[in-house]
């Protein structure tokens, strides 16, 4: 079994040849870090390999689709980081503003060949294929932001988690493993082409001024490596132990709060997988028991071994099968932001029940101004809009009372996702796609009958109230208004 890092996660994306040229540049776009990044790493060995330097090409463009100052801030952020640390290894980080696609073949000119990362949405597979047409030099693809790249993991569609479980975790011995970082550049690229500045990301959200709704969320996520990494510690130190009974409870926080640092590439999900403990995982399947109990430091910082394995095990059922899912879901299904992307069954009883009564309909303006008659609804509503995250138990109820509230169950996917993509910080991911379609029975089973949702899922606010206790998320809520309130925002 192969442990080259880069074995089974790189592939070319035309037939052009390398070339001499006055660096190997790495278009960065989906994966936006310096640590832990198989495409860096993979273009450094190749510069090394070409004695050239490498140079890191970003293109931040202006109308990125359902982007709004909240992301843009954020990432911003992230990239001003990640500059730096490419800096110290003495590797240039180029930004331009325009089309990503221009900037890359544009820096691409002079390369001798362009190292991409993978992105797994349609319009980001289209601006890698533009590139690999558009460029006179080879243009290879570098999966970074899977454990287990998509194809890897399976060749088609697969319909749960029970089906795509078994096949990631064979393959975890093989793709779960450190990625080491090549030795500092010793010397910068002579002629680098110039860029922005990153210094300042007020100036270059001028720049790109972006719609200033829904505005950034700094107060409750600062973007960047560094950020994802102390919250990732503090997680493991903390929280993982209580992760797997609590994680559920609305009014506690127990997750990581990784997701929007995951979709925008500032951490892989890999180092996540391996601090937790993902290593002892691989070791406890390979026993059988799925659970090993020395727990061993994988990335050289705190380890997880003080958390119960059931707990590092559930985390890892997440991060691993629930995210890795979906993924397979945008890279297979096609029209995966579509309604008929849904289960034949799911769409068949839904449809059956298009006319149903509602009891409630309500506009998109009373949705987001979270005036309904359901309180626990209202306040997931206020915690994405004043936050841009929401936990994600709530999600799945605030996602299943919209499609009870809205006349048809087509208008409701668009209406879901189009609220979705624009609140979330982590918004636009396959994650988006999968659990929005999740919502209408996707990667779920069929459930006994009921008027609106037919054999889809359904849930009440009686059943959030069995299981927790809704006034504590509510002062949750009420207290993180208030933060927001305090540092400027309504
Ligand atoms: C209706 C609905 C919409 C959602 N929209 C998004 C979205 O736009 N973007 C997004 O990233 N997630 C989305 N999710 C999935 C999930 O709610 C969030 O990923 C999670 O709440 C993020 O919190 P966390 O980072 O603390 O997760 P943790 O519990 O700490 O989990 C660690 C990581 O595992 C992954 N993960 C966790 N739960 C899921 C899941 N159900 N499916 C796939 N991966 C998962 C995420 O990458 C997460 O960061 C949605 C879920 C639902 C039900």
């Amino acid at each position: 079994m192969s442990r080259d890092p880069f074995a089974r996660r790189v592939s070319d994306l035309n037939d052009a040849p390398e070339r001499s040229g006055a660096y190997v540049l790495y278009w960065m776009q989906q994966s936006q870090r310096a640590v832990c990044n198989h495409a860096l790493e993979y273009a450094a060995q190749r510069a090394a390999e070409k004695r050239l330097p490498v140079v890191v090409g970003f293109g931040p463009t202006a109308d990125y689709p359902e982007a709004s100052a909240r992301h843009y801030r954020f990432m911003l952020e992230g990239l001003r980081e990640t500059g730096e640390a490419l800096r110290e290894r003495g590797i240039p980080f180029v930004v331009r503003l325009g089309r990503p696609t221009d900037v890359a073949l544009d820096l691409g000119k002079d390369a001798a060949v362009i190292v991409c990362d993978r992105g797994y949405l349609a319009h980001l597979r289209q601006w890698r294929y533009d590139v690999a047409r558009g460029a006179a030099c080879r243009v290879v693809e570098v999966e970074s932001d899977l454990v287990v790249p998509v194809e890897e993991a399976s060749s088609k569609q697969e319909y749960a988690a029970r089906t795509i479980r078994p096949k990631l975790h064979r393959r975890l011995r093989e793709f779960l493993v450190p990625l080491d970082a090549r030795k500092p550049q010793r010397q910068p690229a002579a002629g680098t082409p110039g860029g922005e500045s990153l210094d300042d990301p007020d100036r270059l959200m001028e720049k790109l001024a972006p719609a200033a709704e829904p505005a950034a969320v700094p107060r409750f996520f600062t973007g960047g490596y560094r950020h994802a990494r102390e919250r990732l510690d503090r997680f493991i130190s903390d929280r993982l132990p209580d992760y797997e009974s609590a994680r559920n409870e609305p009014g506690l926080d127990v997750g990581t709060g990784l997701s929007p640092y995951l979709h925008f590439g500032q951490i892989s999900s890999l180092e996540v997988a391996l601090a937790v403990g993902g290593a002892e995982f691989v070791a406890g399947l390979e026993a059988g028991s799925g659970t090993m109990s020395h727990a061993r430091g994988s990335v050289g910082m705190r380890t997880a071994s003080h958390a119960p394995a059931s707990a590092r095990d559930a985390l890892l059922e997440e991060l691993l099968v629930r995210r890795e899912l979906a993924h397979n879901f945008v890279w297979y299904a096609r029209g995966y932001d579509r309604y008929d992307c849904l289960p034949q069954w799911a769409r068949a009883t839904l449809q059956e029940h298009a006319d149903d009564r509602r009891s409630y309909r309500y506009t998109d303006a009373q949705l987001v101004a979270a005036q309904t008659h359901d309180r626990h609804w209202n306040n997931a509503m206020r915690e994405m809009r004043e936050t841009g995250f929401m936990h994600n138990y709530m999600r799945m109820y605030w996602g299943k009372k919209i499609i009870e509230w809205t006349d048809d169950p087509e208008q409701a996917f668009a209406r879901i996702l189009r609220l979705n993509n624009r609140w979330f910080l982590d918004g636009r991911d396959a994650n988006s796609y999968a659990n929005v379609s999740w919502l209408f029975g996707l990667h779920d089973r069929p459930w006994t009958e009921r008027p609106v949702f037919g054999k889809v899922r359904y849930m009440n606010a009686a059943g959030l109230e069995r299981k927790f206790d809704m006034d504590r998320y509510q002062a949750k809520v009420d207290r993180l208004c208030a933060e927001a309130r305090g540092a400027g925002r309504s």
